[in-house]
């Protein structure tokens, strides 16, 4: 499976791709007769291939004009966005010469024409960061030349197998070879050679270290600055430790930074080479109160959890940052394909052990999601007065409280034999386990926060319907990636205890609010039961029994054919890649 779908089926990006790396170095084959040709694009006199149904992959992403208003911020806050934004199209520069140096050759090559095909194609590779269409298994939509599992991070042709001759030669490379901040170049003799990004890509490198240099002066918040200082830094030298570090330390800010190679989702050959991406973050304050709120009761959250209190670690004491943003730029991995709304940062397994990670939620990428994608998935499914309170505000709710809810429950496994971590007392279904436990205990949640007055009692309905419509939108997208068979499993049990039913009048599906908690609640302590005994055989056969879509629900799918899969963003900043 293409591991960028991950980005826009799952809100926990980065915790995913980490526990898919095996599979994706695994699939890192090179098909066979591509050999080493030139990715030059193909001359002007030839004619060029394109996909026949180009317009209507191109309607699968509704182009959307993400709002930003800049008269809101002082002149120094502009000038230091417009240098963020600057380094932002820089990586972004990096990260097409990362994808498909070919494909920016064509995508420049196209901005002048005023011919309607050339203006989709162009959007379109825009929208897929290459020639590959990231929605059909990266497959070229223009010329023939099929995607090198490699990319631009390996010279054309190479193979897994050559890699491998050549470090069992040369062991004396092997930890540069394998290194994520390398691009691996061929010698004149023949040899490989690893070349430190900070080298390979030093032309861009070298002014977007300056954007924050600038940048950090602008800024009128001193933890800011010395993040931007230290980043600066890394972008030069490849060591990203200290500034990932200041990253972590920085405390409600009103403007972030992702910038840096952090995901490996594109090398398809070895699965470690890192692309570059990033976005411009400017924290959303109404939101941020509301998780604040969220973040407060998770002491109470987890005690007043369904399982014997010695499962249930406490919470009392710290958390990790946790950040509601608006991104008005993003760029590079951020930029293209699958639109995130959440991430999860940095990947570094060193900053997990002694920091944690930093989860960052996109207010404005998931009002987006809500309206073009789950809103109208919502109304060609549910129940109109259903579909009509399903809202951004609910999403975000329950996206929140996922995420928290990751962190609550056991934090180990304990039976007969003994203490166990339960990713690997489960298995293979843990991750799909993982991500449903942190679904229904998130609505457990929400629901404990109404009865509590934390949250107005009239919200309720909405959460449970939003949490539905975010269910029907993920299994359109079938049942074998872990959230969608997760989201697949908790959509079946809740139909078996009628809480959700089906009209076959109106062919709609209708929440029974009525039923909705206690069953919620059966299905928490069903889950957090399976995760804090370690039951692998539990889980599996959980899965099993609740795992198939029925037949009703699929055709009740064909109903959501026209409508797009995701948002293709246009910022108020220029794209600006060269
Ligand atoms: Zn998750």
């Amino acid at each position: 499976m293409n591991p960028r779908i991950l980005r826009f089926i799952s809100v926990t990006v980065a915790v995913l791709a980490i526990a898919l790396l095996p599979t994706l170095i695994s699939h890192a084959q090179f098909p066979t007769g591509t050999g080493a040709q030139s990715v030059a694009p193909a001359p002007a006199t030839e004619k060029r291939v394109v996909v026949s149904d180009l317009a209507e992959r191109l309607a699968k992403f509704k182009n959307v004009k993400m709002p930003f208003d800049d008269s809101a911020y002082s002149a120094r806050e502009r000038q230091m966005m417009l240098k963020l934004v600057d380094a932002l199209q820089l990586a972004d520069d990096i990260y097409w010469r990362q994808a498909d140096p070919a494909g920016l050759k064509l995508y420049l090559s196209l901005a002048d024409s005023k011919a309607p095909a050339d203006i989709s194609l162009r959007r379109y590779l825009w929208i897929n960061g290459s020639r590959f269409d990231l929605i059909n298994e990266n497959q070229p939509f223009v010329g023939t030349e099929p995607a090198q599992p490699g990319r631009g991070f390996y010279p054309p042709g190479m193979t897994q197998q050559r890699i491998e001759d050549f470090v069992a030669k040369h062991p004396e490379h092997s930890k540069d070879i394998y290194n994520s901040l390398t691009v691996i170049r061929e010698t004149k003799s023949g040899d490989l050679e690893a070349v430190p990004y900070h080298v390979a890509y030093k032309e861009f490198l070298d002014p977007m270290a300056q954007d924050l240099v600038d940048a950090a002066v602008y800024s009128d918040d001193p933890a800011f600055s010395t993040f931007l200082r230290l980043r600066s830094k890394a972008l030069l030298t490849d060591d990203y430790y200290a500034s990932d570090i200041a990253w972590l330390d920085l405390k409600n800010p009103k403007f972030d930074l992702i910038l840096a190679p952090y995901e490996t989702y594109m090398d398809e050959l070895l699965g470690v080479k890192a692309s570059y991406g990033g976005s411009l973050l400017i924290r959303n304050e109404e939101q941020s109160q509301k998780l604040e709120t969220f973040q407060k009761y998770v002491p109470e959250l987890q005690e007043s959890l369904p399982l014997p209190v010695e499962d249930l670690p406490s919470k009392r004491g710290k958390q990790s940052p946790m950040e509601v943003m608006d991104a008005p730029f993003r760029s590079g991995d951020l930029g293209h394909g699958y639109q995130a709304v959440a991430d999860n940062l940095p990947n570094d397994p060193r900053i997990h052990e002694q920091k944690g990670s930093k989860k960052i939620f996109f207010r404005n990428f998931m009002d987006a999601r809500v309206e073009f994608v789950i809103l109208p998935v919502a109304k060609a499914m549910m129940l109109p007065e259903q579909a009509a309170v399903v809202s951004g505000d609910g999403y975000l709710a329950s996206t929140l409280m996922h995420e928290i809810s990751h962190g609550l429950g056991p934090a180990y496994a304990q039976n007969a034999t003994g203490r166990k971590d339960i990713r690997e007392a489960i298995g293979p279904a843990y991750s799909a386990l993982e991500e449903s436990k942190a679904d229904v205990v998130g609505m457990l949640c929400l629901a404990w926060l109404v009865d509590h007055h934390v949250l107005p009692e009239d919200k309720l309905y909405g959460y449970y319907a939003s949490y539905v419509a975010g269910i029907l939108r993920s299994v359109r997208f079938g049942v074998a990636e872990a959230h969608s068979r997760g989201e697949m499993m908790e959509f079946n049990f809740l139909s078996e205890r009628g809480a959700i039913t089906y009209d076959p009048g109106s062919k709609r599906y209708m929440v029974q609010y009525a039923k909705m908690p206690e069953a919620i609640a059966a299905l928490g302590k069903k889950l957090l039961e399976i995760e804090a005994r370690g039951d692998r055989q539990a889980a599996e056969q959980w899965f099993e029994h609740y795992g198939t879509m029925p037949a009703e629900l699929k055709e009740a799918l064909t109903r959501t054919k026209a409508i797009p899969v995701d948002v293709d963003p246009t910022f108020s900043f220029p794209d600006g890649v060269k």
